[in-house]
Order: structure tokens, then C-alpha cells, then sequence
């Protein structure tokens, strides 16, 4: 059976989102840490952390997944903007604890201009800094568009990035569909070539997850505006192939269409129709 889910509000406590994701028809979830432009996390609810940990165990839950602000840049410029990163990065991980073997996604970084080496530099920086021997949680960098100076958007890239990282045991890979697609790897008419490739640069043992989107935009496009699953340049089919893969069809995958709830079940119970 496919393990899916949505990006569901956090605001509602970790047992509601738990409860919701059922609603809809999952058996997952993707939420935000805090705010996503930053900002402080609210105080963790220890009570309503067990709570969602045993709904998990009692419904069969796929591992959830925490996503960082998409504001922290861990290779920017400014030292004050890395630290930043580092800070709500530790404070973020050190929290998921209390949601102990789950995953937290990030987004590279935007090196602005100072090199796709630099900024891969900087953020093996704020990974050595931030992963312990005895965390629980895998570390996900997603695969990226390339808009602007983003660092992530070809396997190589995530491949030095695993490479810096002392602890990279902890690190693994959520792939956005959306994204590798404006970033050049065409998913919709050579799957087994894109993953040929993922396996072959990074290796596929490390991809974790999988985020589900449609593209607004053409193939090669560094765009990165999502769709709903079918509506956009990816298109149905590919997602069918998407989800039934061999490779892919165990991996926990999590929507970030832009649908509301109602939305978001419709596709939940397409995707597990395939
Ligand atoms: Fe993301
Ligand atoms: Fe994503
Ligand atoms: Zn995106």
C-alpha cells in the first residue's frame, strides 16, 4: 500500500494533524517546524507528542516528516543569516527528539554568487555543527529547481554535500518531483533514466522520501511553481509510473499541491488507486 500524506498546519498540535492525515485518507504527514519564514517554535506539548506517536503505531504510519522554514539559508552570505540556520536548525532537531526515528527536510541553501562550491561549503558547515552521534532523526536535503543561486539542483551537488558531511549516516535525500522536473531531469518521459542516474551519482539507498507536485512549468524551467498532481506539465501518467515504481513505491510521499484539505484527499485516493 502507498504511504502518503499532505502538508498539514502544525498550529492544530501533533495528534490533530495525526488524526487529520487519517481523515483524509493517509497514513503520514509533512508539517512546518515553526513559521515558515522563521521565527520562534512554540514550547513542545511532550503529552500530545506520545499522544501522535501512539496513534502512529496504532494505524500504521509511514515515518512523518518536519520541514524546515524554506527562509534559512544555511550558505548565505551573511554570517548572521548562516547562524541563524544553524540555530534553528539545532533547536529544530533537538525538539524532533521528541518525535523519536522521523525525518527533517531542508533546502540547501541559495549561494548568492558566491559559487556553487563555497555554498556547498558553508552548508557541510552548519551540518557538522548541527548532527550527533545518537540522533534519531534522518537529515533530508531536497532536490531543488536551481532558481536563482539555489545549490541542490543537480545529484552531484547533493552528492558533495553528503560527501562534506562527517556524520552522513544521519543524511538522506527527499526528492520533489516538481522540482528535479524544472530542474532538468525528466521524470515524465525517462523515470528509469532520472533514477539510473540518482542511483549512480548519490546512490538510492539515500532517497528517503518522496515530495509529490505537478509543475506549473516546463521541463528545465528552474521554476519552481508546484500544481495539482495531473494538472500541470508532469501529468497523470507520470505519476502513476511515479508511485508504482519499484524503486519509489515504498518511499513515503507527501503532497504540497495547492489544494485545500478536500483537495488533497481527492489525490490522496487517486495516488493509492494506481
Ligand atoms: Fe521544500
Ligand atoms: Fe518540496
Ligand atoms: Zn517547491
Amino acid at each position: 500500500m502507498l504511504n502518503i500524506g499532505c502538508h498539514l498546519s502544525v498550529s492544530q498540535g501533533f495528534e490533530n494533524m495525526g488524526k487529520q492525515a487519517l481523515e483524509l485518507g493517509g497514513n503520514t504527514f509533512q508539517f512546518f517546524t515553526r513559521n515558515p519564514r522563521g521565527g520562534k517554535a512554540k514550547d513542545i506539548d511532550t503529552e500530545d507528542a506520545n499522544k501522535l506517536i501512539k496513534l502512529m503505531k496504532e494505524n500504521n504510519f509511514a515515518k512523518i516528516l518536519a520541514h524546515a522554514p524554506y527562509t534559512l539559508n544555511p550558505c548565505s552570505k551573511d554570517e548572521r543569516t548562516r547562524q541563524f540556520a544553524f540555530e534553528t536548525m539545532a533547536d529544530d532537531l533537538r525538539r524532533m527528539e521528541y518525535l523519536p526515528n522521523n525525518m527533517y527536510n531542508f533546502h540547501p541553501g541559495s549561494h548568492v554568487g558566491q559559487g556553487i562550491d563555497k555554498g556547498i561549503e558553508l552548508i557541510c558547515e552548519v551540518l557538522n555543527d548541527v548532527l550527533w552521534d545518537d540522533m534519531t532523526t534522518t537529515v533530508l536535503l531536497e532536490t531543488m529547481a536551481g532558481k536563482g543561486s539555489e545549490v541542490g539542483s543537480r545529484f552531484e551537488e547533493l552528492r558533495k554535500i553528503i560527501d562534506g558531511t562527517e556524520l552522513n549516516d544521519k543524511l538522506g535525500i527527499c526528492l520533489d518531483t516538481c522540482h528535479i522536473f524544472d530542474g532538468g531531469y525528466d521524470i515524465k518521459d525517462n523515470l528509469d533514466g532520472v533514477l539510473e542516474e540518482f542511483d549512480r551519482v548519490i546512490g538510492i539507498d539515500r532517497l528517503k522520501a518522496l515530495h509529490l507536485n505537478d509543475s506549473k512549468n516546463t521541463l528545465g524551467s528552474r521554476k519552481d511553481r508546484h500544481e495539482k498532481i495531473g494538472e500541470g506539465n508532469i501529468g497523470l501518467e507520470a505519476f502513476e509510473r511515479i508511485v508504482t515504481h519499484t524503486a519509489l513505491k515504498d518511499l513515503p510521499c507527501y503532497l504540497e499541491t495547492p489544494n485545500e484539505l478536500d483537495g488533497y484527499a481527492r489525490e490522496i485516493a487517486l495516488l493509492k488507486s494506481f
